[in-house]
């Protein structure tokens, strides 16, 4: 019997709007014991990378020039991390087209997704560059409860046999409906600081590599969901780890 890896796949840095950078959130998760974590800052379609410009306010996403630097950077903290932590760190980015209202997080791509083309499209460009695709949050609704970046969900039958998976479970919200569907899916924290550390998570029972961790993902088998706390008492805030 394989052992079980401890896995999160929706990350964010400083380089896009996470409040860590990218060495310090792989000291964060080499220290917590994680296997892998994919690293998924946002890229941005040009209609909200325009108005960010006019308003004078950072984008807080990896510009389209930026990015193969973005994923050199990570290559860099991918080796840092194995040699020092035992962890695969994988390249990934969230797709991130907030005019027509989706996201879609891709782990292990090569190069740059346009953000601006179909979802259809998005998921096909994912794949072919080897990667698997992910509906993140598919209905979180922001702090007046109201539903928010809904076309997805909206879509889901539409969409079902595009995405690899759907996320049951992201930060502390559960979309339950993901599993009565049996749709595919794994867990994140959409990590933004530390605290988002503890918060639901993907376990996998596949080999600690990238190829296995994807294929485990798209046959989804040998996948658990796992709200990762250390100890911290019920009802008492909890205080990220000193990083
Ligand atoms: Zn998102
Ligand atoms: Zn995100």
């Amino acid at each position: 019997m394989q052992n079980w890896i401890l896995c999160d796949f929706h990350i964010h840095t400083t380089n896009s709007d996470g409040s860590l950078t990218l060495d310090e959130v792989v000291d964060l998760y080499g220290r917590g014991g994680f296997d892998a974590i994919n690293i998924s800052d946002h890229i941005l379609d040009t209609a909200s990378l325009e108005s960010a410009r006019n308003a004078n306010k950072n984008p807080h996403a990896v510009l389209p020039e930026r990015f193969s630097a973005y994923q050199e950077m990570l290559w860099r903290a991918a080796q840092r991390a194995w040699r020092e932590y035992g962890m695969l760190v994988i390249p990934g980015a969230e797709i991130t087209n907030n005019t027509a209202g989706y996201h879609i997080l891709s782990i292990d791509i090569k190069s740059y997704i346009e953000p601006n083309q179909s979802v259809e499209d998005i998921v096909a460009e994912i794949h072919r560059q080897g990667g698997v695709a992910v509906a993140p949050h598919p209905h979180r609704t922001n702090e007046d409860g109201v539903a928010q970046l809904m076309h997805l969900w909206d879509n889901h039958e539409r969409y079902v046999h595009h995405f690899d998976a759907w996320e049951v479970a992201n930060r502390d919200d559960l979309f339950n409906v993901v599993g009565l569907k049996k749709f595919n899916y794994i867990a994140d924290s959409d990590f933004h600081e530390p605290r988002h550390l503890y918060s639901w998570k993907t376990l996998l029972r596949c080999e600690k590599n990238t190829e296995a961790i994807k294929e485990a993902i798209r046959i989804n088998s040998g996948v658990s969901i796992y709200l990762f706390r250390e100890g911290k008492k019920l009802g008492t805030s909890i205080t990220p780890p000193e990083i």
